[in-house]
């Protein structure tokens, strides 16, 4: 067992733990420790752009964005949270710019900016330009970008470290222990503030963006020491993956004028949002599609329809409105166009499903996107440890695994990449701050670190009968099937019954590598607890939950219902299955909760 000391210790080289590592490396002793190489993140798989009220290329303000943000979150979101975020996105923008971040620019020379959904001119209602990019391509730049900002002030990276618990002495957290994956050595870091940003948990779906490694490690670990996740039942799944595998085809695909065909040729987002049509918010488009598909109308009588950005001319289904974007503009989308501003995803359809999307429709399913719950923070990033809003000394958390909420029951595109910058800036300098002059508070090292050991042997020398990949795609049919873009109540209660069964199961996993160098065999088998930890508080959120709010539909509660319902929930893991759900109130500044009209 090694010991290592940092003022700071921030779990995940995402866009959050970079920028949160950025600003508390600039006056305090930080490190940062991340399972995958930090630029490897999931953060530098983000396409289409981050959202910020510029206005380069037409009028736009932060006030129109928060409520976009809070419409968007059908309400569910903390509006002074938004508020902070709309505001700061600006700020935060040009500063990546200044750290010589290369966003696409206008023929001035300005950042240049393109629509996404949800995001509009609040007077004419129509879709504003605001998502500011990096071609298709802008996670991967801001990741790179902050990366080399993190070496050039010193930040120390533990590298291929993996998290697999807090050291919490009641509700203080006074360090972390780290396995080391290479050589499978337990690291125990003793810190003065830990932050966890270690992304989100699309996996425990079977149709997902998500990286592989995305498997909510800290929010399962913080679940085990007794502290709350909030509003777990809202998960979005993005209207556009590739059929069958879940690869996400960006937003900006239909910002830039692609449109939504079902199998009978028809362009059907006019029925569902009569304005802004493709770019209505994320929930509303797949809940679409899902009933296109319902109602017979996938293509070739299956569960996927047509993304199409081929010029008109080659398109048999256009009509010649249709060759027009949402805001009433021609199309101007030639191959060229698409190969310079989709240039990943037209590589990614050409690879994975053997479509040219300059010439042939992209075939579309939803797929499980992006966590809207997660860890509750208060705009600083600290982490409430419960519904009192009473907070856990020295635990921080942001970027996706937090819920500040800005997102509420829906996030906007463009809007965690904002987030994570936003939150992970706060949250750098709320640590650095908070440490100053601190003592390091003691902690028994060998006993958290002989905690996990015991754990760890356990699982590797475990001779049970079960295969960790069987539980982890029964686990994931059973969440795409009754929770996911619709659910009910006998569907959920039963998903519960069978998750608490396969908990059981997993007790009986086998593990067929025995030994310590490069051992993802048992990582998987531990990350597979984590996401049926994750799945199980899910589904009981989603169960209790009696209205249809964002992405959390309800076949049989249909309408939102804010009298009983305009509130956060937080959920408790007791013991091995037992979840205990309890509320707090949603903080509203001015936006009146209204229908959402798109
Ligand atoms: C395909 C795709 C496209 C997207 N496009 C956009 C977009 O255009 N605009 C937008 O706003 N949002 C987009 N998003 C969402 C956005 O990219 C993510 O929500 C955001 O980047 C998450 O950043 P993060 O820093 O919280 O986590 P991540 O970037 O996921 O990083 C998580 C980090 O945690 C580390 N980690 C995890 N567990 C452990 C552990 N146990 N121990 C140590 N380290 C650990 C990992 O190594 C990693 O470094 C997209 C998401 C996907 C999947």
């Amino acid at each position: 067992m090694k010991i290592h000391r940092h003022d700071v210790v921030i779990v995940g080289g995402g866009g959050a733990g970079l920028m949160a590592a950025l600003y508390a490396g600039k006056e305090v002793d930080t490190a940062v420790i991340s399972k995958l190489y930090p630029t490897r993140s999931h953060t530098g798989a983000a396409q289409g752009g981050i959202g910020a009220a510029l206005g380069n290329l037409e009028n736009d303000s932060w006030e129109w964005h928060a409520f976009d943000t809070v419409k968007g979150s059908d309400y569910l979101a903390d509006q002074d949270a938004v508020e902070t975020m709309c505001k700061e996105a600006v700020d935060v923008v040009f500063e990546l710019e200044h750290m010589g971040l290369p966003f696409d620019r206008t023929p001035e020379g300005k950042i240049s900016q393109r629509r996404f959904g949800g995001h509009t001119n609040n007077e004419t209602k129509q879709p504003v330009l605001r998502a500011c990019n990096a071609a298709d391509r802008t996670g991967h730049m801001i990741l790179q970008t902050l990366y080399q900002q993190c070496i050039k002030h010193n930040v120390n990276f533990f590298d291929e470290f993996q998290m697999v618990d807090l050291i919490m002495e009641g509700a203080e957290c006074r360090g972390v222990v780290a396995y080391e994956i290479a050589g499978g050595e337990i690291h125990v870091f003793h810190a003065k503030a830990v932050m966890l940003a270690i992304g989100g948990w699309g996996p425990v779906w079977n149709i997902t963006s998500n990286a592989h490694t995305l498997t909510g490690d800290g929010a399962a670990v913080t679940l085990r020491h007794g502290l709350p996740l909030q509003d777990m039942e809202f998960f979005q799944f993005h209207p556009t993956g590739l059929a069958k595998l879940g690869i996400l085809i960006t937003e900006a695909v239909r910002g830039e004028g692609g449109v939504l065909i079902n199998g009978k040729g028809e362009r059907f987002m006019p029925k569902y949002a009569p304005t802004v049509k493709e770019l209505a918010s994320r929930d509303v488009v797949s809940r679409a599609i899902y009933l296109e598909v319902r109602a017979g109308n996938g293509v070739d009588g299956k569960d996927y329809v047509h993304l199409d950005i081929t010029p008109p001319v080659v398109n048999k289904f256009f009509k010649e409105d249709d060759s027009r974007t949402p805001n009433g503009e021609l199309r101007h989308i030639d191959a060229e166009f698409v190969q310079t501003k989709l240039e990943d995803i037209t590589d990614f359809c050409k690879t994975y499903v053997g479509v040219d999307p300059t010439i042939q429709p992209i075939p579309v399913q939803p797929t499980a996107h992006y966590a809207m719950g997660g860890i509750p923070t208060d705009i600083d990033t600290r982490v409430y440890a419960s519904e009192n809003n009473e907070v856990a000394a020295g635990l921080y958390a942001a970027g996706e695994c937090a819920c500040v909420s800005v997102h509420g029951g829906n996030r906007l595109g463009t809007n965690s990449l904002l987030d994570i910058v936003v939150f992970g800036r706060r949250g750098g300098k709320t640590m650095a701050q908070d440490v100053k002059g601190k003592d390091f508070a003691p902690i028994d090292a060998e006993k958290a670190a002989a905690a996990v050991v015991t754990r760890f042997e356990a699982l590797r020398n475990s001779a049970g009968t079960e295969s960790v990949s069987a539980i982890k795609e029964e686990m994931q049919l059973l969440m795409t099937d009754k929770v996911s873009v619709f659910r009910e109540k006998a569907g959920i209660a039963a998903a519960v019954k069978q998750l608490r069964d396969l908990k059981r199961r997993y007790r009986n996993i086998k593990i067929e590598d025995k030994g310590k160098l490069f051992n993802t065999d048992l990582l998987e088998a531990w990350q597979l607890g984590n996401l049926l930890d994750l799945a199980l508080v899910t589904a009981e959120s989603a169960l209790a939950r009696q209205e249809s709010r964002g992405a959390h539909a309800r076949e049989d509660f249909k309408k939102r219902d804010d009298q009983n319902w305009l509130k956060h929930t937080l959920a408790y893991k007791d013991d091995e299955d037992h979840v205990t759900l309890k509320y707090k109130p949603v903080t509203i500044t001015g936006y009146q909760p209204k229908e959402r009209v798109y």
